[in-house]
């Protein structure tokens, strides 16, 4: 098969040793690349009982066919492992450029386990790979360690760091690259810190042939170009390149999909009012940070001149500013956004924080936290210097509250109690991300039916039919009424389709806001077909995406899920707002939607994958 390289380099931290692999077409034919690929990993390398800091765990940094091609959205790759907050295979998308740089390598992937003796760090050449003393570089943060790796090993090579938090295991500590793209979720800084591994530099000069190059250019060059224009073509209030995800406020505020108060109102004009649109870019002084061959542009580099907040860096992103600004009520958009890159040097998923911040508030305000608990830090609500305090502190690992946070809300409200757990905002371990169930059932869904990374939004978008007004026409979903948000009568399907969809995007690998500026599936599969020449119709890309679901439900069930996990869903889910569109809305009858889901899928009600439906995906076997 063209587009991929056939192997992946193997890296035993414990034996200090490397060594490349074969692998198979057939793996890339079920699973493409990417999160796929690193799903195949743990089936293959890792049995039942390991956990995600256990030397034995893979941690999986992957490319797919997609990576060298000069599209935009292409420069994304993936993180794949068993996480620490859900204690169950997931993966992460992350982009910029180190997934290209290491295609460029002549891998596909790079599969790290073991444990280091001492703090290290990774560098790959081409063909040279090093494992090499990091003691020095631990205890920087994120930034500092990729500035310390670039600096020594010179010019070309594209770094990955997690910083104090993944040292310490904060169960959402994520794992950064080049200062701007994160693999946010799902605690995989805290898997490299595990294995005191600081960081991973890599360097190539090696194209990957593809199948029909002249073809692919062309088809590159037509879809930037379109995607740009369509972006152009918005109010300026919906564009990604002047906005980032931060254009998502206007988007979602009426339709009452942002988290407020712990998910607790529907409305915070003075939010809306400061946090998004014109006030991001005119306080933060925001400028497009492109990943490699993007024309759209999310990220931003921003800068607060002055003031307590004054900091330059990465911009929020949507989840972060929606899950600490929102969620705390906290207006001071400088403030939310010095708190994101204190979180993004400490290496901390701004979404985890941001609902653990959440909890501890709730606590505070109904007198289950007190001052003494919490260093004297005032948690109420609005209150944004306790924002930058407390990430300071978790980030730091402060004996007491801050410690306890790091292990995520489940675990800190189970040792708290008090009835603290009603309003952990979480599943499976993991928090839940910045959009409103009540706005649209299909997000209760999906959270608790995702098997590729537990609970998360961007593993089963189902949402973006009603927040991004996006569909799939080529696999069914071409028409969706407004109010069909509270109705379940065609969520089974949906929902199922969008695990699939996000499936074959994480594991091509391609970056998913795209489809804000009109990317199509019939755009994904050309560019598939064109680089590894498998002609493909749209029929056998869902395939693909069905037995990569396929795959991790497998290795959900490997890994300890039960099927009450997913009835398991946080009270707050049917608690109803009072206020803005979503007000008196719970996603009652959600039970028997989650077995419809699985009846959808072809799985039994206790929601495992039948013989019949393996047998029906060719996987009674897994190749390779
Ligand atoms: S849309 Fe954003 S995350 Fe995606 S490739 Fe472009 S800059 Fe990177």
């Amino acid at each position: 098969m063209k587009g991929v390289w056939n192997q992946i380099l193997k890296i035993d931290l414990t034996e200090k040793k490397a060594a490349v692999e074969h692998v198979p077409d057939p793996v890339y034919a079920y699973f493409l690349g990417g999160e796929g690929l690193a799903a195949w990993v743990l089936w293959k390398e890792c049995p039942r009982g390991v956990t995600a800091f256990d030397p034995a765990n893979r941690l999986t940094l992957a490319a797919g066919p997609m990576q060298g091609i000069r599209q935009s959205g292409a420069s994304k790759w993936a993180v794949g492992g068993i996480s620490p907050s859900i204690q169950m295979n997931a993966g992460s998308a992350i982009t910029h450029a180190f997934g290209v740089e290491m295609k460029q390598a002549g891998i596909d992937a790079v599969v790290i386990h073991g444990r280091a003796a001492k703090p290290v760090y990774i560098v790959i050449d081409d063909d040279r790979v090093r494992i090499k003393d990091a003691s020095r570089l631990w205890g920087l943060d994120a930034y500092e360690a990729q500035d310390a790796i670039q600096e020594k090993e010179g010019d070309g090579f594209e770094v990955i760091t997690t910083g104090q938090a993944g040292e310490r295991l904060v169960r959402y500590a994520n794992i950064q690259t080049a200062k701007k793209s994160f693999a946010g979720r799902c605690g995989f800084g805290a898997v490299m810190g595990s294995k005191l591994l600081k960081g991973v530099a890599v360097r190539g000069t090696r194209r990957c042939p593809i199948h029909d190059p002249a073809g692919n250019d062309a088809l590159n060059k037509a879809i930037n170009r379109r995607l740009a224009e369509v972006d152009a073509s918005k109010p300026e209030e919906f564009r990604i390149s002047w906005l980032g995800t931060a254009m998502a406020t206007a988007l979602f505020a009426p339709q009452g999909n942002l988290p407020i108060k712990n998910y607790r109102l529907g409305t915070f004009p003075e939010g809306v009012a400061k946090l998004g649109g014109r006030p991001y870019v005119e306080t933060l002084n925001a400028k497009p940070w492109p990943c490699k061959y993007c024309v759209i542009q999310c990220h931003n580099k921003c800068e607060v001149k002055s003031g307590p907040y004054a900091y330059k860096g990465k911009g929020p992103e949507y989840e972060s500013f929606a899950m600490m600004g929102f969620n705390l009520l906290i207006d001071d958009q400088a403030a939310v956004a010095y708190a994101g890159e204190l979180a993004n040097r400490y290496s901390m998923d701004t979404i985890s924080l941001g609902a653990v911040l959440a909890w501890a508030f709730e606590c505070y305000e109904k007198g289950v936290l007190t001052r003494e608990d919490t260093y004297g830090i005032e948690l109420t609500w609005g209150n944004a210097q306790a924002l930058v305090e407390m990430t300071r502190k978790i980030g730091e690992r402060a004996p007491g509250l801050g410690y306890l946070l790091g292990e995520g809300c489940k675990t800190a409200s189970e040792r708290i109690g008090q009835g603290s757990e009603d309003w952990a905002v979480q599943m499976k371990g993991q928090e839940i991300a910045a959009h409103n169930w009540r706005a649209q059932y299909i997000s209760a869904l999906n959270y608790c039916t995702g098997v590729a990374s537990g609970p998360n939004h961007e593993r089963g978008n189902s949402q973006h039919i009603w927040v991004g007004h996006r569909y799939l026409p080529e696999w069914g979903i071409d028409h969706v009424d407004n109010e069909e948000r509270w109705s379940w009568e065609k969520a089974a399907e949906r929902n199922a389709k969008f695990h699939d969809y996000c499936n074959v995007i994480n594991s091509s690998v391609h970056c998913k806001f795209q489809e804000f500026a009109g990317y199509t599936l019939t755009d994904l599969l050309a560019t598939i077909n064109t680089c590894t020449g498998l002609a493909w119709t749209q029929e056998d890309l869902q395939r693909c995406g069905d037995r990569i679901t396929n795959l991790q439900k497998l290795l959900n069930l490997r890994y300890g899920w039960k099927r009450e996990d997913d009835f398991r869903y946080p009270k707050r889910f049917m608690e109803p707002v009072s206020d803005g569109v979503a007000a008196g809305r719970v996603p009652v009858g959600l039970e028997q939607a989650i077995v419809d889901y699985y009846r959808y899928r072809g799985w039994d009600d206790d929601g495992r994958p039948t013989a019949q439906k393996l047998s029906e995906l060719g996987m009674e076997t897994i190749p390779g």
